[in-house]
């Protein structure tokens, strides 16, 4: 492609409103453009990344056997009923009506859609497993659309569906997806994880996300290098500390801690480590009162595990003012777990902790030096906190590493959900109806492409991996409207690596060469390759792949050859 026939406008500036750095690359390279909240256009470049991603989808989906297929976007809203989802999926549904005031919605995944062809084309259970795939436009209402297309209302989405007689087929086929999903981004070239992940309100269904590792990612994903332990955080156990609890020491004592209500205030003035400060929340329980959660105060509580006691309530609530005062007769940030009469949970760590400080259930008192077993009874034990870096990997292969992820791929066993509130059937071999079991798996076309730019990229532009980018080589022509020897040279390596199989950018534009080369970076194409007049005074080409930090000159005469081997894919 050459850029002067491309209506390519690079932005020097930096956007306002894009808060990481793909968001703002994609726009200053002229990848998107953004129509309103959440929707964007694709422009010529970044749209032949996006067919990339699709085309390495599409490819895997095929490998394991999926069939193509294209569902309408929009949905009525009566097959949206009698899954109970019509109220259940809540504001992100875009709801519509017709001109006869019928209901409809566009899709934000196509479970409905896909369980109502199921039970009209499947009959028996010779026809299963079967699983159907499409790449289609999403409309989701976010509620904070944001990071340009890595959240945005309108996506496209590949999502694929499985049905089965039986779960044992479920989870082979869900193994076969599993895999599928790890070759696509293998071959997108990005680094990944797989990870145990929340399913949410069906028990005892698997399910698992993979995220793009990048520190501006908004989920934290834990994994341990020697065993194959990886999971969201909020599903990470944190096991108990090994070893025996330190012995008690000095009597317990009250201290004056006025005014200090955060755990790191009351820690600083009693000059304690942050660890030996326990923090006692109270939450709201389930029917009225209150829990109390104890935790060391460098840890953070975690709301999955919180709510999966039988009496805390759900959504995870701190106890209000007025609860606190009545359970505690202090006010919030006094609390502690010596001689409190509500129900309390302490996590393990905390649990190890001797000579430990603590909230005195009086207004600007804590107390110091207390111990479990002496000054209060042995606590009741569980896991309540989010794992921390270095924590002992529950695979038991050494410890946990934490970092942030971008989800770009979901895969579920769904079960039979779907297959039975919507009453998808199919006869089994004794010609008996049973209800289809269901996998669903998800993968962000548009999103793994804001995703590879996160993880990717440097203060000048994105350097895609190689198999991503629009174009795998650039040449830029330096001056080539006052050089005719630069002009032919340029012309002639441009259609000698199109006909030797290279993508080829072609920067022809009568541009500064200060321009051309910051629009190259900011483009951030593996290969590139300057054609400049003093470098054909000595017969040279400069090159440089995008990650290099120097340039190497190469023989105008090969050059030909040796970028097509190179740039080649
Ligand atoms: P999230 O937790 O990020 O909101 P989700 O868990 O709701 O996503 P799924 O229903 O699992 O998303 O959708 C499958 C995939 O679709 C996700 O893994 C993600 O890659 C992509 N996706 C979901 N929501 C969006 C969005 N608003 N913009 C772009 N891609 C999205
Ligand atoms: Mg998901």
């Amino acid at each position: 492609m050459r850029l002067s026939k491309l209506p390519l406008a690079t932005l020097r500036e930096t956007p306002a409103e894009a808060e990481i750095a793909s968001h703002r690359l994609m726009l200053r390279s002229g990848m998107v453009r953004r129509l309103a909240s959440g929707l964007f256009t694709w422009m010529p470049l970044g749209w032949r990344v996006a067919r990339i991603v699709e085309r390495v989808t599409r490819q895997e989906m095929e490998r394991i056997g999926a069939h193509e297929i294209l569902m309408p976007a929009v949905h009525p809203a009566e097959l949206w009923r009698e899954s109970g989802r019509w109220e259940d999926y809540g504001d992100l549904l875009l709801k519509m009506r017709d001109r006869g005031e019928r209901e409809y919605c566009f899709g934000p995944t196509h479970e409905e859609v896909i369980t109502d062809i199921a039970r009209r084309e499947l009959r028996s259970y010779r026809q299963l497993p079967v699983s159907f795939f499409q790449i289609q436009t999403k409309f989701r209402d976010e509620i904070r659309p944001r990071f340009g297309v890595m959240r945005a209302r309108e996506f496209i989405m590949k999502d694929s569906y499985s049905f089965h007689l039986g779960e044992e087929s479920l989870s082979d086929i869900y193994g076969d997806y599993r895999q599928a999903y790890s070759r696509v981004f293998e071959r997108l070239g990005l680094n990944y994880r797989v990870v145990q992940a929340d399913s949410g309100e069906i028990g005892g269904s698997r399910s698992q996300e993979f995220h793009v590792l990048a520190d501006s990612g908004e989920d934290l994903i834990v994994w341990c290098e020697g065993d194959d332990f990886a999971a969201n955080l909020e599903l990470a156990p944190a096991l108990p500390p090994e070893g025996d609890r330190e012995a008690p020491g000095d009597a317990m004592t009250e201290a004056h801690t006025p005014g200090m209500r955060t755990i790191r205030q009351v820690a600083e003035h009693l000059d304690q480590p942050l660890e030996n400060c326990l923090k006692t929340l109270l939450v709201k329980a389930e029917g009225g009162g209150v829990v109390a959660l104890v935790l060391r105060g460098d840890h953070e509580v975690n709301e999955l595990k919180a709510t999966g006691l039988p009496e805390v309530a759900k959504p995870l609530a701190l106890a209000n003012a007025q609860e606190v005062a009545q359970a505690a007769s202090c006010p919030p940030g006094f609390v502690g777990p010596v001689n409190l009469s509500v129900t309390t949970y302490v996590d393990h760590a905390a649990g190890h902790r001797a000579n430990f400080a603590c909230g005195a259930n009086r207004r600007d008192k804590h107390f110091v030096n207390v111990n479990w077993g002496r000054d209060l009874p042995e606590p009741e034990c569980v896991d309540l906190r989010n794992a921390v870096e270095g924590d002992r990997s529950p695979g038991g292969g050494g410890s946990l590493q934490i970092a942030r992820g971008i989800e770009v791929g979901h895969i579920f066993q769904l079960g039979d959900k779907y297959s039975r509130s919507m009453n998808a059937v199919v006869l089994d071999e004794n010609g008996a109806e049973q209800h289809m079991q269901m996998g669903c798996y998800g993968l962000g076309v548009t999103r793994t492409v804001a995703a590879a730019i996160e993880q990717n990229h440097d203060e000048r532009g994105i350097i895609w991996p190689e198999a991503m980018a629009p174009f795998s080589l650039v040449i830029v022509a330096l001056n080539i409207a006052r050089d005719e020897e630069v002009r032919a040279t340029a012309e002639q390596l441009y259609a000698e690596l199109q006909s030797q199989g290279v993508e080829v950018l072609f920067d022809d534009r009568d541009a500064s060469p200060g321009v051309k080369l910051a629009d190259a970076d900011l483009i951030g194409l593996p290969h590139r390759v300057v054609v400049s007049a003093r470098g054909l005074k000595q017969g040279t080409l400069e090159y440089k792949h995008r990650r290099a930090d120097d340039a190497e000159r190469l023989s105008a005469a090969e050059a030909a050859d040796l970028l097509a081997d190179r740039a080649r894919r």
